[in-house]
Formats: structure tokens, C-alpha cells, sequence
């Protein structure tokens, strides 16, 4: 996937050194409790951003749906007395208009929203010749190109500071997580827009505090930009997302037990080491394309021995035995069933669209002959 994207840093633009560590409450509830959470993460030092949802998007109707427009005064009380910048979702051009009237310093997209490209152009339209960032969370499905296409759509309305935030994704399969972590689609979407900041939500992923620093720690581990962690003076009263918001006095535990590893180091001999480590990975990776290579030739071959016999393509039987075999084969030599099948998937595929080329071109000569 290309893209003409172009981002600047958040964090230098908030003047933040490191990991953004964003926190506050779900949604804002009284003007106590979003003074109360802000003053006590103010006093740990350790959050930049402060949070809290205004509009609340929810999955049925009759729960609680926000604070509305008095909240913003609330978060402006947030700036003033604490200094920290604050930040809110907007998922429509009069939440857009109204973020703005009050000074929110970033505007973050819901992942309800990202999934619906009228609602983001109509807040990118609406952010047309403003200079605030924007974080867009990913899409509830797997779906990498709506992810970028948000950005890129606020990109094009001329907002220069973007951030991405990993929330998860919904899942129809059992899972310990409220929303599947999907690691793949943010470090895809880091390769597409190398400077673009990508952060972990994850209090969305995770759905319950115990597992808060486990996925913490996986997104540091990924070198992820920061976190954004529900924070709530008392969780277990919390209006929305009880279950999952943490004291701010325990997000504070959760950030010092993170262990930070370093991208590189200066370190001789571990470098010595690992780069003789890689050049073998890439001597395999080389023989595994020239393999490869081969087997796509025979294939091809193989199809016109079929063509020539009146033999068709896709034989399940055999399929059946080449899936059956290697997967024992792979098993025995330490890999996953599921891993085996997916390359298989992916050589058999390219074999048979390469036969059924061969096949094509036959047709295509017929009256020649
Ligand atoms: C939230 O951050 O409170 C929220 C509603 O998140 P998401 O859009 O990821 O569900
Ligand atoms: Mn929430």
C-alpha cells in the first residue's frame, strides 16, 4: 500500500520527550470527578495528555452518553489548573466546532467512526484550515486501508500532526481481550507512514485492569509511541467502562514496572553477533526465494503436462495430501500447524494461478492452430 501522507511528531509538538503516556477517565462524568482524576495524575508527573470522552459512542441505547458541551469547560478547568494538555473524541462537524470553541489542545477519532468514511471527511471538511493534531484509532475491524484512508483524509484537510492509536479489534472468537490486539496492522501501517506515531490504547484492548500491564508492555516491547490509559478517581463507580479503568495511583505502579528496551545498542559484540545471526537469516531467506522460484517453474510445467492431457487445475485430493504431509513434517521439525498451512496456502495458490495461466493461453491460441 502507498500513500502520499506526510505527518509531523505530536509529541514534539506537545513538547513531550519520549513514550506519550495519555490518561484520564472514559468519559468525563462531574466536574469533581475529571478535577479530582487530573489533579491526582498531574501530581505523578507521568501523564503529558490528559483524556476524557465528552460524546460517548455506545453499543446500545439508554446507557449514559456523555456529559455533552459542559464537560469541555470542565477540561478547560483541567489546563488551567494542572497544565496539562487535554484531548476528546469527536465524531461529528459540531463536536468539531464545539472542541474548537473551548481550546482542546488534540482531537481523537473513535474507532466506531474511522470505519465510516462520510463521518470522517465531514470532520476533516469541518478541520479544514485548523492546525490541531488528531489521533485516529484503528477501524473495530481489521481493515488497514480505512485506517490509513482516515488519515489520509484529515491529512488532505491540511492537519499536519497525526497519530494513529491501536484500540484492537472485534472478534466474533473467544478471546481473554474485549478487542483482539491486531500487532500486525499497526506495524504495517508504521512501514507505510515510517514517521507517523502509533500508540496503544491499551485500557480498549485489554477490557479488564489486570491485563492493562501485560498489553502495555507488549506495545513498549513493539517500540509503539505511548499509551493511552483509562484513568478514573473511582473505577468501580465509572459510568462507562468500569471494569477496565485504572486509579491513577495504580497507573503510576503500571508505568514504573514497564521495562523499557533500547532499539539498538553501541555494544560490539552484540552487534558482531547479531549481524552474523542476520546475514545467515538472509542466506536462508535468498535460498527460500530460489526455491521457491523452482517450484513455481515445475508447476508451471506441470500445467502444461495437464493441459496437454485435458486434466484439470485443482486436484482436492492431492491438495488434501500436500496439506496432510508437510503439515506432519513441519510439526516434527518444531512448526505450527497453522503457520505450515498459511505458506502452503499461499505457495499452492500462486501454483494454481500460474497454471491457470498456462490454461488461458491455451484457449487463447486455439485458432491458431
Ligand atoms: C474511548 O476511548 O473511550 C472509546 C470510546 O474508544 P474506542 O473508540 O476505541 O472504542
Ligand atoms: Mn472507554
Amino acid at each position: 500500500m502507498k500513500t502520499e501522507l506526510s505527518t509531523q511528531s505530536i509529541r514534539q509538538h506537545l513538547g513531550i520527550e519520549g513514550h506519550m503516556i495519555i490518561a484520564g477517565p472514559c468519559s468525563a462524568e462531574s466536574h469533581e470527578q475529571v478535577m479530582a482524576t487530573a489533579r491526582q495524575l498531574a501530581a505523578t508527573g507521568k501523564t503529558q495528555l490528559f483524556r476524557a470522552g465528552i460524546w460517548k459512542p455506545r453499543t446500545r441505547p439508554n446507557s449514559f452518553e456523555g456529559v455533552g458541551t459542559q464537560g469541555l469547560s470542565w477540561l478547560q478547568d483541567v489546563k488551567k489548573e494542572t497544565g496539562l494538555a487535554v484531548t476528546t473524541e469527536v465524531a461529528n462537524a459540531q463536536h468539531v466546532e464545539q472542541a474548537l470553541k473551548h481550546d482542546i489542545d488534540v482531537l481523537w477519532i473513535g474507532a466506531r467512526t474511522t470505519v465510516n468514511p462520510f463521518s470522517v471527511q465531514e470532520i476533516a471538511d469541518a478541520l479544514k484550515g485548523v492546525d490541531i493534531p488528531v489521533m485516529v484509532k484503528n477501524p473495530i475491524n481489521p481493515d488497514l486501508a480505512l485506517w490509513l484512508g482516515a488519515l489520509e483524509r484529515l491529512n488532505q484537510a491540511g492537519i499536519k500532526h497525526l497519530a494513529a492509536i491501536h484500540r484492537g479489534i472485534s472478534s466474533a472468537e473467544p478471546s481473554p481481550f474485549r478487542n483482539q490486539p491486531n500487532w500486525e496492522m499497526g506495524i504495517k501501517l508504521k512501514t507505510i507512514v515510517p514517521d507517523l506515531e502509533v500508540i496503544c490504547d491499551p485500557s480498549h484492548i485489554a477490557g479488564a485492569r489486570e491485563l492493562i500491564p501485560f498489553i502495555s508492555q507488549k506495545a513498549i516491547d513493539l517500540d509503539m509511541d505511548g499509551l493511552m490509559i483509562e484513568t478514573h478517581v473511582n473505577p468501580d463507580t465509572a459510568l462507562s467502562d468500569a471494569r477496565q479503568q485504572v486509579k491513577p495511583n495504580a497507573l503510576e505502579q503500571i508505568l514504573s514496572e514497564l521495562v523499557y528496551r533500547r532499539p539498538e545498542t553501541n555494544n560490539v559484540a552484540f552487534n558482531d553477533t547479531l549481524e552474523k545471526m542476520r546475514e545467515q537469516i538472509d542466506q536462508i531467506d535468498d535460498d527460500i526465494i530460489q526455491q521457491l522460484s523452482a517450484r513455481m517453474q515445475l508447476s508451471e510445467q506441470i500445467g502444461i503436462h495437464k493441459r496437454e492431457n485435458e486434466i484439470t487445475v485443482f486436484q482436492p485430493n492431492r491438495w488434501n495430501r500436500i496439506l496432510e504431509e508437510r503439515t506432519r513434517l513441519g510439526k516434527t521439525l518444531g512448526l505450527s500447524p497453522v503457520f505450515i498451512e498459511r505458506i502452503l496456502d499461499a505457495v499452492h495458490g500462486e501454483s494454481i494461478r500460474r497454471q491457470n495461466e498456462v490454461m488461458i493461453k491455451r484457449e487463447h491460441e486455439a485458432p491458431q492452430k
